[in-house]
């Protein structure tokens, strides 16, 4: 019978701290096993290959398409192009990453885990390489428990090279995304990069190394936090990698098994051949129930399902199903698929919600964009003919690509507006130019008679001389 939700380490009849047993998770072939390869070799290749892709935004800006740009403040996506202070569109992106991950979650328990998570892909890259290297389930078994000869060993520091060349070309490609990509992999090549690339380089070698070659199924089981939160995530619907010991059970070996079904007995399907134990990368036996360690990546069906083709058995002994429709068959009752309930319905809602507002807000957002500061000492200043003069310090941004003319103004307020370091317009505004995805800084002087209260709203307008478009920014100025 199924059990609860648990985790191995730590059930009621084994130990709570036990020495961790080494897993060698067997090749298996199957719908799953291609699937994982296919998204494997996606996930990686835009990885590894996306810093190179060009998108060409004119003069003015590079032209690599995903860009972090930590000198020019910018963060470049293709045809957005993100400003430091519009650091929410990124807030954003991950409260949108959060409800997907939900929903996925909902719909099909942890499948992030067992197809997409950077740490599985990666273990399974590495699995692939051990594989190779050292051959299949039996024969890892067998190396580790004989003594070392210059065969193994040699193997073992092939091993260890390829997963090392893995590990330094991912750190190699993290830092492509903070540089311009084919100038920074020439100054790597040539030991000219700065300082501060082969450091993240050797940090990011140094954690895949370790982590996917090493530690693997622990990441999944002790240190990642998902599996905890996805636990009080989840209900009975969601679809979970299920053994259906309606089935199953009773098991027993197929000579066993043959021998009751001709007496008329109850048999199961499951010959205890212990093929979905072995093919598993966290070392789950998934016949015990679903458990915390299982990241639902599916290669037990295949094995399982080759099984029972072998035995001339139907397949699906173990299928992505939930434990009530388990029960709903054992008590003869019809199975049921609810994938449009309140909480997938929450999350599709949220998820449309958000990213409707990212939309909006990234079609609608402001090319240009004005600040002001009032100098804080002296608040005001008294010339020597009774007027009263209020200083500011202006920021425009231009978020074109093309430089911009601008004109400045204030409302509010009949006084004389001064922009120092800009051409003077009429009495009451300024003109300057802003270059493009650039900022301009000015001091802006505001002098008024001295027949204004002591702090009068003003309002400052920016207008882009070509379009028209305008910013309004509204201020005090200070008297007596
Ligand atoms: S692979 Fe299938 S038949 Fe073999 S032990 Fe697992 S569930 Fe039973
Ligand atoms: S029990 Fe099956 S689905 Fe779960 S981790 Fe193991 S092989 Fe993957």
């Amino acid at each position: 019978m199924a059990a609860p939700l648990t985790s191995q380490s730590a059930t009621e009849d084994g130990p709570l701290y036990a020495p961790r047993k080494k897993i060698y998770p067997q090749a298996v072939k199957g719908r799953f096993r291609t699937l994982k390869w296919t998204l494997l070799g996606i996930t990686l290749g835009i990885y590894y290959l996306l810093p190179f892709v060009r998108w060409d935004r004119g003069p003015h800006a590079p032209d690599q398409a995903v860009l972090v740009d930590f000198p020019g403040r910018r963060f470049y996506f293709f045809f957005i192009e993100i400003w430091p202070q519009e650091v929410y569109f990124l807030t954003g992106l991950l409260v949108l990453a959060a409800l997907v991950l939900f929903l996925m979650n909902a719909v099909a328990g942890r499948i992030w885990c067992g197809y997409l998570c950077p740490q599985t892909v990666w273990t399974d890259l590495f699995y692939a390489v051990e594989r190779w290297v050292e051959g299949d389930r039996r024969e890892r078994m067998r190396q580790d428990s004989q003594k070392l000869t210059l065969d193994i060993v040699s193997r073992k520091i092939l091993k260890h090279g390829i997963w090392l060349v893995i590990a330094w070309w991912t750190g190699g490609a993290w830092v492509l995304y903070f540089a311009d990509a084919p100038t920074l992999v020439k100054e790597l090549a040539t030991l000219q990069a700065p300082a501060i690339a082969y450091t993240w380089i050797g940090i990011l070698t140094f954690t895949t190394y370790v982590l996917a070659g090493h530690m693997r199924e622990q990441v999944c089981t002790y240190m990642c936090p998902w599996p905890r939160i996805q636990a009080a995530l989840t209900d009975e619907h969601a679809l979970n990698v299920t053994y259906r010991y309606d089935r199953g059970e009773p098991r027993g070996s197929m000579k066993k098994n043959e021998a009751l079904r001709r007496e008329g007995l109850p048999a199961g399907d499951c010959v205890d051949c212990f093929q979905c134990v072995n093919v598993c990368p966290t070392g789950v036996d998934i016949r015990q129930g679903l458990q915390l360690d299982c990241i639902q990546c599916g290669l037990c069906i295949d094995a399982c399902d080759s099984v029972m083709t072998k035995l001339g058995r139907p397949t699906g002994l173990i299928g992505y199903d939930t434990d009530l429709n388990v029960r709903a068959r054992i008590e003869g009752k019809s199975e049921s698929r609810k994938f449009v309930r309140p909480r997938t319905v929450f999350y599709a809602v949220a998820i449309a919600a958000v990213g409707l507002i990212m939309i909006g807000a990234l079609a609608f957002r402001d090319t240009m964009g004005l600040s002001v500061i009032h100098d804080r000492n002296p608040i005001f200043v008294r010339l020597s003919d009774g007027s009263i003069r209020n200083a500011y310090t202006i920021r425009v941004s231009n978020k074109h690509l093309a430089p911009r003319h601008y004109t400045l103004s204030v409302e509010g307020l009949p006084a004389r507006l001064e922009a120092i370091g800009t051409e003077a317009g009429s009495e009451n505004t300024a003109n300057f130019s802003v270059g493009p995805d650039q900022t301009f800084e000015a001091r802006v002087l505001l002098t008024a008679s001295d027949h204004v209260s002591s702090a009068t709203i003003v309002t400052f307008v920016l207008t882009d001389a070509e379009s028209g478009e305008m910013v309004r920014v509204s201020d005090n100025f200070r008297g007596p």
